[in-house]
């Protein structure tokens, strides 16, 4: 299931992401002008469509790429003194060689006659997008609708019906995460870190579904994995599973979930955790979802063993940390200095409709900040839909100015603050060397992409078309 072969889909056509979309239109149209019924659509295996992408040759040339080369500063009457008013682009030739941006060449340069050349038609080039947080192993997405349930007694109705869930799931783990994936390629990202469940329901199945899926898409994926008791690490006696599945390798960090609420526990719960990680040599990435009076303590006991044990620093995320929405400046400030004293990363899904998580001022104190989209239609959210370039957008509404050169900040938070140009304006991506991991978009600067979300036309990973076309140049 999750494949439609006519292409037929609503995510494709809703999302108009690139030729599926307009396809089915056409489709349709075609159908409605003759005398019998147009066919039905199948609303129940919503997807995105699989659809072959051209294969590249390993070298070639992207002509009309637009990159960022500098802010435009203007005086205007009522204003004291000039403001970036825009961002100035010039058309470039990029050469693509063995996955990486072999050359930047003015647009007139000559290419040499026979080779391989792609027309990115005037389009903007922008780094690929990171998705740092996200449940690979869990969705609805790709089969029928089912928005969440209400609870009664609050999460734990959640982990119920995720026991009722997950064996069922299992059959289809692999094509529901290949739709996710697919999904995410259309919203122009390949790089991920996924959570996956370990809990007494599914056991090792989520991950090992999830490791074949990872497999098939390793050539256009660039993914990590946390596993994750969903069902509280102590709570649901799932430490012995968690070895197993560092055992079974594969795994970057040992994950968790609000020790105090989950496991009841907290001090216990944050050492075991710690334990797992270091016995193993992995990272950390835990969910602190709590209030501020439990939730601190439990931040500053893992700050407390990663002071303590080098071999963390580096390698610990606090995913979510909506406490840190009710500090104060003062203690925010304070909070922050240590986080990167220890570089300790913050991992955020930028929760609407709370307190704005303060993840400008994480970013600014020189907190490592990343971002994911998290769930993506599944039992605990009915919302998400795999665009991190939308959680960009979010966080400039949230938190900056709707300036040209706010807007344009905000991008980083979808790149890994990879960006065109940097705080200073200064052009700084892409350079010969980097990786060509990176898409194509209809926008005049990345100000506009993240106002405007286009539609990712071309997604590149390593030098490879993941998601898309680019025509070949005339
Ligand atoms: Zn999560």
């Amino acid at each position: 299931m999750g494949n439609t072969p006519s292409g037929l889909s609503r995510r494709g056509f809703m999302g108009s992401v690139g030729a599926g979309g307009l396809a089915v239109g056409a489709s349709l149209m075609g159908h409605s002008t003759g005398a019998s019924a147009a066919p039905m659509i199948d609303v129940s295996t919503v997807t995105t469509p699989v659809s072959s992408v051209q294969a590249l040759p390993g070298t070639y040339y992207l002509s009309n790429v637009r990159l960022e080369t500098g802010f435009v500063e203007e005086k205007r009457p009522w204003l004291d003194r000039p403001v970036i008013t825009r961002t100035r682009t010039e058309l470039k030739t990029l050469r693509i060689a063995n996955g990486a941006v072999a050359e930047i060449m003015d647009a007139k340069s000559a290419i040499p006659p026979g080779a391989a050349v792609f027309d990115a038609q005037g389009q903007l080039l922008l780094p690929t997008f990171r998705d740092m947080h996200t449940h690979l192993d869990k969705t609805f997405y790709g089969g029928p609708w089912e928005a969440t349930l209400p609870t009664q007694h609050g999460r734990a109705d959640r982990v119920a019906q995720e026991q009722e869930l997950l064996p069922k799931l299992l059959a289809v783990a692999e094509e529901r995460t290949a739709a996710m994936i697919r999904l995410m390629h259309s919203q122009g990202t390949t790089v991920c870190r996924s959570h996956c469940n370990v809990d007494p329901v599914s056991k090792l199945g989520n991950l090992e579904h999830l490791k074949k899926s990872l497999e098939r898409y390793k050539d256009s994926l660039e993914s990590t994995i946390i596993i994750f008791p969903q069902h509280g690490l102590l709570a649901s006696d799932s430490v012995g599973l968690m070895r197993e599945a560092l055992k079974s390798g594969g795994v970057s960090f040992v994950g968790g979930v609000d020790p105090t609420s989950f496991d009841h526990a907290m001090e216990k719960s944050v050492d075991t955790t710690v334990q797992l990680a270091t016995d193993f040599n992995v990272g950390i990435d835990i969910h602190i979802h709590e209030p501020r009076a439990t939730a601190m303590p439990a931040f500053s006991r893992f700050m407390d063993h990663v002071e303590k044990n080098k071999q963390l620093q580096g390698k610990v995320t606090f995913s979510h940390a909506y406490a840190l929405a009710e500090l104060s400046k003062e203690e925010l400030k304070d909070f922050a200095a240590r986080m990167k004293a220890l570089d300790i990363t913050l991992a955020s899904a930028v929760p609407l409709g709370k307190g704005a998580m303060p993840l400008r001022e994480m970013h600014e104190a020189g907190v490592r900040v990343i971002c994911g989209t998290d769930s993506v239609m599944d039992w605990w959210s009915s919302f998400g839909n795999a665009d991190i370039l939308q959680k960009a957008q979010e966080i400039a509404r949230l938190q900056y100015p709707s300036t040209e050169y706010d807007i344009s900040r905000t991008l980083g938070f979808a790149t890994g603050f990879v960006t065109p140009l940097n705080d200073k304006g200064e052009q700084a991506w892409p350079k010969a060397g980097d990786e060509a991991s990176f898409n194509l978009l209809p926008a005049s600067c990345s100000a506009e992409a993240v106002a405007r979300l286009p539609v990712r036309n071309a997604v590149f990973h390593k030098g490879r078309l993941v998601h898309g076309a680019v025509p070949k140049a005339a």
